[in-house]
């Protein structure tokens, strides 16, 4: 039987690691992505392989297209690529409109967005009926900021992930008669380094108290969403964007 294959890109922390860990239980290998930490990266493979499972981890920037064609091209040196977990994504320093650089705009957009749709369509070619594939399923990692705009803290990369979520529906349609499901989940504050990237290190500890369910989600959390989204037992869920935000997305 063919070996098949997994990508989870930024998967060396947080919910990226958590993911790859969690779909290597499926019996894929994992393909993972990382940018500037080989030494995480490669204690998440190994955790991988002490649990019995397959994994390899490379560097790869998302928003590099020549990085993604060689993420994709190692994928098919490994196996069929069955499933690609656009996981990926940054923010920067809470800040108004007013005070964002050119610099940060492209940056929050370039990773966040157009990485997810380079993947996408390398993943498309490979697993669409259409192209000759035998289908697959992708799972966008958005962000609870898409629906609530996060005001003077990072507008920008919340309409990153408004177009996270335009971009699932839109390709889940058009892939929709070809074998390729596409879906996406949109995490609220989870326990994950993210936040010290934003320059508050202590903040999902510090908002816990406000959230509905009175606490931050973990990486692992939003790991069981994602590899349910990808699995067969998903098989008719196409185009859903799913909260994992212990209620914080919720709109009042
Ligand atoms: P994290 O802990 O900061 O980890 C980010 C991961 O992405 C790392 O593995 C990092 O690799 C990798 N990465 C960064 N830039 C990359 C690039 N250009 N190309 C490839 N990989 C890159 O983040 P996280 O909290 O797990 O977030 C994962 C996803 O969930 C993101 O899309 C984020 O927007 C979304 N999200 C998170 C939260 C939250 O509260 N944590 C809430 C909503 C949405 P290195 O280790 O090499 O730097």
């Amino acid at each position: 039987m063919t070996e098949t294959v997994m990508i989870v890109t930024g998967s060396s922390r947080g919910i990226g690691a958590a993911t790859a860990i969690r779909l290597a239980a499926t019996g894929s290998t994992i393909l993972l992505t990382y940018v500037a930490n080989p030494e995480r990266a490669d204690d998440v493979v190994s955790a991988i392989e002490a649990g019995g499972g397959r994994a390899k981890a490379i560097r790869a920037d998302v928003a590099n297209e020549d990085d993604c064609l060689r993420t994709f091209a190692e994928a098919d040196r490994i196996g069929r690529l069955t499933g690609l977990v656009n996981n990926a994504g940054v923010v920067d320093v809470a800040a108004r409109l007013t005070d964002m650089s050119f610099a940060r705009l492209r940056r929050i957009f370039d990773i966040n967005v157009l990485g997810t749709i380079l993947c996408s369509r390398e993943a498309v070619r490979r697993m669409s009926t259409a192209h000759g594939g035998k289908g697959g399923a992708i799972v966008n990692v958005s962000s609870a900021s898409a629906k609530i705009g996060s005001p003077a803290q990072y507008i920008d990369y919340a309409a990153a992930k408004g177009a996270i979520d335009t971009f699932t529906v839109g390709l889940a349609k058009e892939v929709a008669a070809e074998g390729v499901r596409v879906n996406a989940v949109r995490p609220g504050i989870i326990e994950t380094e993210i936040h010290a990237s934003g320059g508050d290190p202590d903040r999902a500890t510090r908002v816990a108290a406000e959230l509905p369910m009175r606490r931050a989600g973990r990486a692992e959390e939003c790991a069981e969403a994602i590899a349910w989204l990808l699995s067969d037992a998903a098989s008719y869920t196409t185009g859903a964007i799913l909260d994992v935000s212990g209620g914080r997305s919720i709109l009042p």
